[in-house]
């Protein structure tokens, strides 16, 4: 395996760059995103699929797994934010609205964060909803990470679209998933819990919210 992909200078300037996007993902979360991917990366075709890029902080964690193993990210988004990230909720970043549409728009927060981190070579960003990437994704991934809205039926439409395509032994991540309901919403636990009764998955860890599950 190729030596750490970053310096100490580069992991200071990641972690500071991580609060710019208010702390929605941590730094800790990051390199414990990294260090799982980059393993399971590592042992297989060093191709990991991210659902729900948003700022592009965990894609960085994901992007530096990616050039530790000469491998590919592709980022999945719409970039126009989930429903939580809209005006009325209290995840919403009004240096993000766009006013033509009406909702946040973070592809150019995204970019810039992958372009200062000098990723750019190791990250695909697929501007598209789930729906229509699965109609061309259809390669089996190391690692997948699911981090995308919260509702409902995007959850669980994001699970059962990705699901099938993390490989036999591969990593499916989750984030945001939380026992206790005053701790957050529900979908993200739904879906863990769905993919533990399936018997297809073994939790393997979990760092507060984010988890992590082995493919049988
Ligand atoms: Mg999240």
């Amino acid at each position: 395996m190729s030596a750490k992909p970053y310096s100490p200078g580069y992991l200071s300037k990641l972690e500071r760059l991580t609060t710019i996007n208010r702390g929605f993902f941590t730094y800790d979360e990051g390199m414990k995103l990294f260090d799982e991917a980059r393993r399971s990366m590592a042992e297989g075709t060093a191709y990991a699929i991210e659902v729900g890029s948003y700022c592009g902080t965990s894609t960085a964690f994901l992007g530096l797994a990616a050039k530790a193993t000469g491998g590919v990210v592709v980022s999945v988004d719409h970039h126009f934010g989930s429903e939580e990230n809209g005006p009325s909720w209290e995840s919403f970043d009004k240096s993000l609205f766009d006013r033509e549409r009406g909702t946040v728009s973070t592809l150019s927060r995204f970019r810039s964060m992958i372009h200062s981190l000098d990723l750019e070579e190791y990250i695909a960003p697929v501007v598209s909803t789930t729906s229509l990437a699965t109609k061309f994704l259809r390669d089996r991934a190391d690692f997948i990470f699911i981090d995308g809205g919260h509702g409902e039926e995007v959850a669980f439409n994001d699970y059962f679209s990705y699901v099938s395509l993390v490989r036999r032994g591969g990593v499916l991540a989750i984030h945001d998933v939380f026992e206790d309901p005053s701790k957050g919403g529900r979908p993200p636990f739904e879906i863990y819990t769905r993919a533990v009764a399936s018997e297809q998955f073994t939790y393997m860890s979990n760092l507060g919210s984010l988890y992590f599950l082995r493919r049988r």
